[in-house]
């Protein structure tokens, strides 16, 4: 792959690690250590270290996330979700998409940067790697523009060697929240012949993991990424991003004698250390910036060195530059902020409040009433259904209210395991005359737990 063009004018006509003729550029981001580099390295480690240790923790011996779509079983902060509850995760996802629209106008891309899988990955485990075997950026490009010698061989096959390792965990980590702890150790212990879709699928994701960290890269962000694609119509000149202080930048280069310059000496420090290879001098909101924030650490160590402040490149509004205000809590954002804590308020409400079992009842289709002319006795046929959706077994108690009786057909509704679904007939009696005509039958359904639901049903008899 050829070398980057740091020179770009023509930056609005192509991608920056595309060349002329189409070419893929291979990015060489320079190696930076500041303090905001620091603070993303722990909060990665922290994310890292939650990602990777939470399939491992069970509550009531099931795991706190399952997002098992092939069995339909999901499982999200221990409550459990069933395809019943589809309108509470279609109203969850509306919600999260709020959610996600308004924090974007609010504060840019601080997800790609600071929290997304495809970046933390990247910059805090694949790029440490990289640097640690091949060096910083100017020693791997000699290395890559270098001939086959043993010591490239050397350093290329363990480099990318310790990549497949990595890629192995990353995806069984994700194996592991799909299809649970339990049956990812019965896959790894017992008869590969027993576990063969799962074997395939965990060396496809190996591989898929592979490919996207040791080629694919910041194609990622830039043209699979629907998030950054995005950005164009959700960011405004309010929005909170990294950016770059035209207005004391300007004109960048050297100061001579008889002409002044403004803070930008234009040593292209910011650039080179840029993952995705752009120029954050040419605008802020271009569709390569993920936010990661390294120019404002390279930048701040290249203001310390020619004695200027901080802060010629760092998080502000476009508005902030150009009206030098400093940064600070305005109603737009409070009133954003307001409706982001309404959205989550609800959704919380919205799961605390969600029972942990749901009933259905119908009178039995195609049915009206029998008739018994030696009790007197008229019935109608109910079907039941009771979905237990906690991670624990229930039992239940169906009942209705004299003068009616209620008689099961097979085997009553008592106890249901967790996560399945309990069905049952039974008919409802009442004699002749003891029923008013028309009025609602009500049916009691009453947890161990003590939680009640009436479902509401007709009753149909000889006189109606
Ligand atoms: S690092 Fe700072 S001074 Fe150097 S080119 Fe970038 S903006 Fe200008
Ligand atoms: S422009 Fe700055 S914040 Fe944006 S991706 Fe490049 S280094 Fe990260």
């Amino acid at each position: 792959m050829s070398q980057i063009n740091l020179n770009n004018d023509d930056f609005r006509n192509h991608l920056y690690n595309q060349a002329k003729d189409g070419k893929r550029l291979w990015i060489y981001p320079g190696r930076i250590i500041g303090q905001l580099y620091k603070l993303r390295t722990y909060f990665s480690y922290l994310l890292l270290t939650l990602l990777v240790g939470l399939p491992w923790i069970e509550v009531n011996g099931q795991p706190i996330f399952l997002f098992n779509i092939l069995e339909r079983k999901f499982i999200f902060w221990t409550v459990p979700f069933f395809p019943q509850d589809f309108h509470l995760v279609a109203l969850g996802l509306v919600s999260f998409l709020i959610f996600i629209s308004l924090f974007t106008v609010l504060f840019g891309r601080i997800w790609c940067g600071w929290a997304c899988p495809q970046t933390i990955f990247m910059e805090m485990l694949f790029r440490k790697i990289e640097y640690w075997i091949e060096g910083d950026d100017k020693a791997q490009r000699r290395l890559n523009e270098s001939p086959w010698t043993n010591e490239k061989i050397l350093k290329k096959s363990s480099k990318h060697m310790l990549f497949f390792i990595l890629a192995f965990v990353i995806s069984n980590t994700f194996l592991m929240y799909i299809i649970g702890k339990q049956e990812w150790l019965k896959m790894i212990n017992e008869n590969p012949n027993d576990h063969m879709k799962g074997l395939a699928a965990m060396l496809i994701f190996t591989g898929v993991f592979y490919f996207v960290f040791a080629r694919f890269r910041e194609m990622v962000c830039i043209v699979v990424c629907p998030y950054g694609r995005l950005q164009g119509v959700l960011l405004d000149n309010n929005s909170i991003l990294v950016q770059y202080d035209h207005k004391r930048g300007e004109p960048r280069g050297k100061a001579t004698m008889t002409e002044e310059k403004g803070d930008c000496i234009d040593c292209h420090w910011c650039v080179r250390v840029c993952p995705t290879g752009i120029d954050i001098r040419n605008g802020s909101n271009q569709l390569e910036c993920i936010g990661c924030t390294s120019c404002i650490d390279a930048c701040d160590e290249v203001m310390d060195k020619v004695h200027k402040p901080k802060g010629l490149i760092r998080y502000d509004s476009l508005n902030g530059i150009y009206s030098g205000t400093k940064l600070k809590f305005t109603r737009r954002i409070a009133a954003y902020t307001s409706a982001l804590m309404l959205i989550i308020g609800i959704l919380a409400i919205m799961l605390i409040t969600r029972r942990d079992w749901e009933s259905t009842l119908l009178r039995t289709p195609g049915v009206t009433y029998q008739y018994d002319e030696k009790t007197h006795m008229v019935g109608n046929l109910y079907q039941l259904g009771i979905l237990n959706k906690s991670m624990k077994a229930q039992g239940f108690q169906v009942s209705v209210d004299a003068p009616l009786k209620l008689v099961w057909v097979g085997k009553p509704i008592q106890q249901i395991q967790q996560g399945q679904m309990a069905k049952g007939e039974f008919f409802i009696q009442a004699r002749t005359g003891a029923w008013k005509p028309g009025k609602k039958v009500l049916v009691k359904i009453i947890s161990d737990e003590g939680n009640e639901e009436n479902l509401k049903t007709s009753f149909i008899q000889p006189d109606e």
